[in-house]
């Protein structure tokens, strides 16, 4: 009887620690990059005057696709075009890819009278994610001369309800009159592109 219990405590501590090691290694197999431009058709996301959020995120998701594929990245975006989808959507979309990582992507905007308010922040909701969102999050400091809003957890639907480690940047505020010129420049666009690829390519590195 015993043996037997001993038998079936092992038989589950096996089972346990295959588990958490196939975890480990999906995380580390990961090829496929999900990327989730935020908003999106009859949802503009933000907006001042005639820029919307929903354009900057199609625009920097795009410019980040083009990296991340030269990279040898299999890339699958959320959407491509200017149009709906739900959240459910999305992490519907994210959960086919069971090699991924997911990087939602939007911009900011804060309330009138806080106009003065800037600069980035990076989003997860696990630990995996936490460490791309860290990754991301200092490249993104070191290329765009912003203001470090910090890397934080948040209880997005889209995050949590995506299996693979998952993180949301916010690219800078379109309240702010500084950052809304530079958030609708191309140029800016492609350093967020290119900060969010570097952040990813050195989480692959450290795997
Ligand atoms: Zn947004």
């Amino acid at each position: 009887m015993l043996i037997s219990r001993l038998r079936s405590f092992f038989c589950t501590a096996l089972l346990f620690s295959l588990f958490i090691g196939l975890g480990d290694i999906h995380a580390a197999a990961f090829n496929t990059v999900v990327i989730d431009p935020g908003h999106g058709g009859r949802d503009d996301g933000a907006s001042r005057g005639d820029v919307k959020e929903k354009d900057l995120n199609l625009k920097v998701a795009k410019k980040l696709s083009i990296l991340l594929k030269a990279e040898g990245f299999n890339v699958v975006m959320t959407r491509d075009t200017d149009k709906s989808l739900s959240l459910d959507d999305r992490a519907f979309i994210a959960n086919k890819y069971k090699d991924s990582i997911f990087v939602s992507i939007h911009f900011n905007a804060a309330a009138s009278g806080l106009e003065y308010v800037k600069g980035v922040e990076t989003f997860y909701a696990s630990g995996e994610g936490q460490k791309i969102a860290n990754e991301v999050h200092k490249q993104m400091l070191q290329k765009m001369g912003v203001k470090d809003r910090k890397v934080k957890r948040g209880n997005y639907k889209v995050l949590e309800k995506t299996e693979s480690a998952a993180i949301l940047v916010e690219c800078g505020f379109i309240s702010n009159s500084y950052e809304r010129k530079r958030c609708a420049s191309s140029w800016y666009q492609s350093l967020c592109a290119s900060s969010i690829a570097e952040g990813v390519k050195n989480y692959r590195k450290k795997k």
